[in-house]
């Protein structure tokens, strides 16, 4: 079937206003955030495949109608909700269909005896924490793309917020979920506080990246609100090594801030507000809870942090961190970096923690070695456990704004070298933004010998390939 003849025939069985051919339409649900595709938009060039159409169900049963007639025509799918994918993760099959669930959004049911809110997938989580923090209470999730990310496209990269350390990711707050399989089938997955009923299928859909079914509604866990009795710290921490021990002491030792980051000391001085001494990485710490709660934390992490070469710098960096944490949502569009010549991102990794200090200095020191036009590379653990953290490294290189085309080898020579050296030294090549089609190559080499079982999970529910060819598995076993 050619792009035409999979409009007219959506069209028939949804209806005109549920199907766009639009070209702006297209190109708008086709957008990817990651760093390479934001220069060459900024140099005003679309280089993704090109969908037939966008798709947007309204309801379950819609996109359960769609999704017969895709599978039945072997026509290639990308789901999408928010569109704030930074991995390819939305970028279209050339010729295929984006099936946009944002038109599938609001409140279902708000549970404050079971402490739970249900929400369509195409919900705005800014809108969600928004309507729970009037009633007193939150998702507890926060990511940096809170103003842009949608709650499908949170369940399906597994996604993490800034305030994980007390309320984990979202694979710790999906209380239940409804989701459509590739051959239509609508799912549903109970809510239940806990059960033990056989292996937990909520996990097959959470973190699936649209290669499994479209989710189309979820339960979240609420909890109650309470910022006043926040204790709130930043410290100035010399060396990343040594920054990196004390978090593992407050974590280890029992403690659980909401938020537990620690910035080394390029993006101190760069993004920080420079408002630690020369040099040092920037500690920033917030408890919350019962205010008793939340000052026994403070208390607590204050006498481990005598033990590192730290110094107290109060309550202005973490107020200034709390401010400007999500800005950059609102500069994407506009190519501040392109502008510049550079190409930007960022790449997130985890290890345990007798091996995250050793990843943080490889790559550091190797990446100016190997990318010739590297203009910086730092990075900061945001994300702590009890066995291991994370290391979101931030990057920038210059790239000739006359040849966006070659943006996406510098890019790709930069997320090498992080893949590299974290394989080589244990860690985990995506902490939280998910495989998407660009980390694909390296997922047999992190999965080891359990990477053919989602071969055959993907035979199972989607045997003729429809959804999201390329992320996570490569097209060919
Ligand atoms: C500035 C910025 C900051 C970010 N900060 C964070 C952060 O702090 N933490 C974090 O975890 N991530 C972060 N991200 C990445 C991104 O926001 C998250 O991955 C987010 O969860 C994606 O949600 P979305 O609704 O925008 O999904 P989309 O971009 O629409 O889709 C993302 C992926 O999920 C799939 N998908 C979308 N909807 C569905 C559905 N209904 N059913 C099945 N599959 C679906 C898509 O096919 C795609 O693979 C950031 C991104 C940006 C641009």
């Amino acid at each position: 079937m050619n792009n035409e003849q999979i409009t007219a025939e959506l069209k028939k069985l949804l209806g005109n206003d549920r199907v766009s051919d639009d070209e702006k339409v297209i190109l708008e649900c086709s957008k990817d955030y990651i760093g390479f595709r934001i220069f060459e938009r900024g140099a005003g060039k679309h280089f993704a495949p090109k969908a037939a159409c966008v798709v947007s169900p309204r309801s379950a049963e819609e996109a359960s109608a769609a999704l017969r007639f895709f599978n039945a025509n072997k026509i290639d799918v990308v789901p999408k909700t928010g569109g704030s994918s930074v991995t390819l993760g939305v970028e279209p099959i050339e010729g295929g269909v984006i099936l946009d669930g944002s038109a599938m959004n609001g409140i279902v049911d708000f549970n404050e005896t079971d402490m739970w809110v249900t929400a369509r997938a195409g919900t705005p989580l800014e809108y969600l924490e928004n309507y729970l923090n009037k009633r007193g209470y939150t998702t507890g999730h926060f990511p940096q793309s809170l103003p842009m990310a949608h709650v499908g496209g949170l369940l399906a990269t597994r996604s993490i917020g800034q305030f994980s350390t007390l309320y984990g990711g979202i694979e710790d707050l999906v209380v239940g979920l409804e989701a459509v399989l590739a051959d239509g089938e609508i799912i549903k997955i109970k809510n239940s506080p806990r059960r033990s009923v056989g292996p937990d299928l909520r996990q097959i859909f959470i973190g699936s990246e649209g290669t499994l079914g479209f989710i189309t509604e979820a339960t979240l866990k609420i909890f109650r609100y309470s910022p006043e009795t926040r204790w709130m710290r930043a410290y100035g921490v010399k060396g990343m090594r040594n920054g990196l021990a004390a978090l593992r002491e407050i974590t280890v030792g029992g403690y659980r801030p909401a938020v537990v980051r620690l910035h080394d000391p390029t993006e101190t001085e760069r993004d920080l507000g420079n408002l630690a001494p020369e040099g040092y990485c920037i500690l920033i710490l917030i408890a919350e809870g019962p205010s008793a709660v939340a000052a026994a934390i403070g208390k607590g992490v204050e006498e481990i942090l005598k033990n590192y070469e730290t110094v107290d710098l109060g309550e202005k960096p973490v107020l200034h961190w709390l401010e400007h944490r999500n800005d950059v949502c609102a500069t994407l569009d506009k190519y501040k970096y392109y502008k510049l010549g550079a190409i930007a991102d960022t790449c997130e990794i985890s290890a345990p923690w007798s091996k995250i200090a050793d990843i943080y200095e490889a790559v550091t020191e190797r990446m100016p070695r190997e990318v010739e036009s590297l203009a910086s590379i730092a990075g900061h653990s945001s994300h702590s456990y009890v066995q291991g953290t994370n290391i979101y490294f931030t990057f920038g290189a210059m790239a000739d704004k006359d040849k966006p085309e070659c943006a996406r080898e510098i890019y790709m020579n930069i997320i090498r070298v992080i893949m590299e050296e974290t394989l080589a030294r244990g860690g985990s090549i995506a902490h939280h933004h998910g495989s998407g089609k660009y980390r694909t190559r390296w997922m047999p080499e992190e999965h080891g010998s359990s990477y053919g079982l989602l071969y055959r999970i993907k035979r199972a529910l989607d045997p003729n390939g429809i959804f999201n060819k390329g992320v996570i598995l490569a097209d060919k076993e």
